[in-house]
This record gives structure tokens, C-alpha cells and sequence, in this order.
């Protein structure tokens, strides 16, 4: 299996961008540039192409000694081995690839944490092309004029058609460039990892550059980072899953003088044996919500060795299970409740029944089914020893 470090050099101060902290560690979209770079590189092991997906990374930041807390801060649920960086660009570099050493990956992508829109098809070409290179660079083309202002003044045209704009991650064999930065003399201080590369000698390969792959580096880029991520959220929504629950409940006759069932009183000469009101139906239906958000049961949540819970209203289970969807984000689509019994006749109270569920629920009548059966004089229903009910939710939830 291939593996794969992945290097964020972040160990320059930031100062062009403006803000009391350094820009990589600045927000954009609430979250900290430096994170947006961590998701941006991860998204490998999404990737369509299973031999792209399996590759095992792993995460790398160099920065500076004193941003420690900062980088603490900003990782969420990365796993980064953080490496304190040098003076200069190369001397981090040369940090980061040192701790790789004992352990050392196939290849190594160095990726500047201030791009933090590098995209899944841009990482893929960049691994594609350490088949046939020991190293591999994303470039585009100049479309604007360009001309030598070397002397404060405009002079010549310089041919653009020659020239490229070079971006990161600059992809490697691990171990060439780990020589190539070896031989480099002490105190030498490149611009990027690929003129290391060319000192070197090393196949260079190249792959096309992204425009949306550019640098933060002044505050108006900011601006144009929160216009990339508004524009990537309208394009991929998020995905939302439809789940099926389903509860099922029984509670036996004894006598009283009637019984509550789907949150109406029905006044009868028996009632329903239970801890709370006995309630089988909205029972049901609360099993059923909590399937759908894969929850436990109305027992996990309102245990019947809890004082607390005898004689209650069945009302504040079925609540209590659809504020907890709506608090996942999820929401509610239908329900459909089957009474099984031979007593009482259900049908001059379904009304009733599906009004009272569609105020707890918040749910239109339309969306909410009460139906009934008997079980042929068969088994404790048809014998008139208890009643059962069934439900089921459907719901959609957030991924
Ligand atoms: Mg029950």
C-alpha cells in the first residue's frame, strides 16, 4: 500500500495579510485557514478511484515555536505530528522531512498552509505522476502582459508564453528529496521545494495548476476565500439520508375505568396495565423515532425503575424523541401506527388520535396514519389479554 506524508509548511509570520495573528491561523467561513488546508489535503481518502482512496497519509505541520497554541487550536480532529520550524523556508522543510526519516513514506507532498482550496484532482494528478517522476509541481500559465520592472520603471515585454506560475503541494519521492535537502549547504534558502529538486537533478514531472489553489496572502484575499467557500457550499449541499424506524409495544387489560391509547382518554370497563399511562401506541411511535435516529429505546431514555416516570403523560415521550430529531437536524416525514386488539373499536377515535399525534409531532394529518386490526380471536389480543401496537417513522437526517 502507498504511503504518503503530507507536509504544511506554516512557519512564516503572515504579516502581508494583515489581523493580530498570523494569517494561516485566521479564519475563513468560521474555521481556521490552516483547517481548510488539513480538510482540503484529506480529501484523498475521498476519492472515487480506490487505489487514491486506500493510500495511508499522514499529516505534517511545521510552524513556528511560539504559534504552538495556535496550531493546537486550529487543528479539530486532525491527527498532525507538529514539527517546530527553522529560520528560513528551507531550514522548515528540512525539519519536516527529518522527522520522516525513521519511519519514512513513499512519497511526500509540501503544500504551503496558505492555499487552502487544493483540489482532489489536482492531489490525484500529483500522485499519478510519481509513476513516472521523482517529483511533480502544479503550474499555469500567465494570461496577463508582463514586463520587466526591475529598475522601478516599465521596460521590455518578458515572453510569457515561457513562463509559468508555480503552485503547491510539490509532490516527491520521499527518499530523493530527502537526499536533495541533505546535500543543500547550511544556510541556503530556496523559494519552494522543486528548485531544491532541480539542484538536485531529479526527474521533474508537471501537472496543471488550479486557479482556485492561490495563495492567501493579502487581507482582500480573504475576501475572495470566503467567495470560493460560499460558492463550493452552494455546489455540493449536504447530503441528507432517509431512515425507517419502527417500534412495536404491548400492554396487558386489567381493571379500571378506561384507557389512554395514541394520547386520547377512551372511556372503557378495563384499562391498560403500565408503569406510566400505558399508552402502547405513542410507546410505539417513540420506539419508532428512536430507530430512525438510531437512539436506544424508550427504556434507555425513561427507565421504568425511575419513580419519576410512573403514571406520566406518554405525551412527553413522544416530545422528548421528536425534539431530539429535530436537534440532529433531522426531520420528520410520516408515521404509521397499527393497533392490534379486539377492544376497544378504534375507529370513532382515529380522528382523535391522529389530531392529538399531529400536535405533539408538528406534523400535518396528512403525514400521520392510525389504522387498526384484530388477530382473529388468535393469541393474547384475540384471547382480550392485552393489547399491541406497531409503528414506524420516516425521517431524513443529515449525513
Ligand atoms: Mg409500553
Amino acid at each position: 500500500m502507498t504511503r504518503l506524508a503530507q507536509i504544511i509548511v506554516a512557519g512564516g509570520k503572515g504579516l502581508r495579510a494583515g489581523g493580530n495573528i498570523p494569517k494561516q491561523y485566521s479564519n475563513i467561513g468560521k474555521k481556521p485557514l490552516i483547517f481548510r488546508t488539513l480538510q482540503a489535503l484529506s480529501d484523498l481518502k475521498n476519492s472515487p478511484r480506490a487505489d487514491i482512496a486506500e493510500i495511508q497519509t499522514r499529516l505534517i505541520i511545521v510552524h513556528a515555536e511560539h504559534d504552538r497554541s495556535f496550531v493546537d487550536a486550529s487543528i479539530g480532529e486532525y491527527l498532525v505530528t507538529k514539527v517546530i520550524g527553522g529560520k528560513t523556508r528551507t531550514e522548515s522543510v528540512r525539519a519536516g522531512l527529518e522527522c520522516l526519516k525513521d519511519n519514512p513514506p513513499d512519497y511526500v507532498m509540501i503544500h504551503d498552509a496558505a492555499r487552502p482550496f487544493i483540489s482532489l484532482s489536482c492531489l490525484t494528478d500529483l500522485i499519478d505522476k510519481m509513476k513516472t517522476c521523482q517529483a511533480a509541481v502544479p503550474i499555469l500559465p500567465i494570461v496577463d502582459a508582463v514586463k520587466d520592472f526591475r529598475h522601478q520603471t516599465l521596460g521590455d515585454d518578458i515572453e510569457r508564453i515561457h513562463l509559468r506560475r508555480v503552485q503547491t503541494p510539490q509532490t516527491f519521492h520521499f527518499d530523493a528529496i530527502y537526499q536533495a535537502y541533505q546535500s543543500l549547504a547550511k544556510e541556503s534558502d530556496y523559494t519552494d521545494d522543486i528548485a531544491v529538486a532541480r539542484i538536485a537533478g531529479l526527474a521533474i514531472g508537471t501537472v496543471e495548476g488550479d486557479e482556485t489553489n492561490f495563495k492567501i496572502t493579502y487581507p482582500s484575499d480573504f475576501d475572495k476565500a470566503e467567495a470560493v467557500l460560499k460558492m463550493n457550499t452552494i455546489q455540493y449541499p449536504p447530503s441528507y439520508y432517509t431512515a425507517t424506524g419502527s417500534g412495536y409495544d404491548v400492554h396487558r387489560y386489567t381493571e379500571g375505568n378506561g384507557i389512554w391509547l395514541c394520547g386520547i382518554k377512551i372511556p372503557a370497563n378495563y384499562t391498560l396495565l403500565g408503569h406510566s399511562d400505558a399508552d402502547a401506541g405513542l410507546h410505539a411511535l417513540t420506539d419508532a423515532l428512536l430507530g430512525a435516529l438510531a437512539d436506544g429505546d424508550i427504556g434507555d431514555h425513561f427507565p421504568p425503575t425511575d419513580k419519576k416516570w410512573k403514571n406520566a403523560a406518554s405525551d412527553k415521550f413522544l416530545a422528548f424523541a421528536v425534539d431530539r430529531l429535530r436537534k440532529r437536524g433531522g426531520i420528520l416525514q410520516h408515521v404509521d401506527i397499527t393497533l392490534i386488539c379486539e377492544k376497544p373499536k378504534i375507529k370513532p377515535h382515529r380522528a382523535a388520535m391522529r389530531t392529538r399525534i399531529s400536535k405533539i409531532l408538528g406534523l400535518p394529518l396528512s403525514r400521520i396514519s392510525v389504522k387498526a386490526t384484530t388477530t382473529e380471536k388468535l393469541g393474547f389480543t384475540g384471547r382480550e389479554e392485552g393489547l399491541a401496537a406497531q409503528a414506524i417513522a420516516t425521517v431524513v437526517l443529515p449525513e
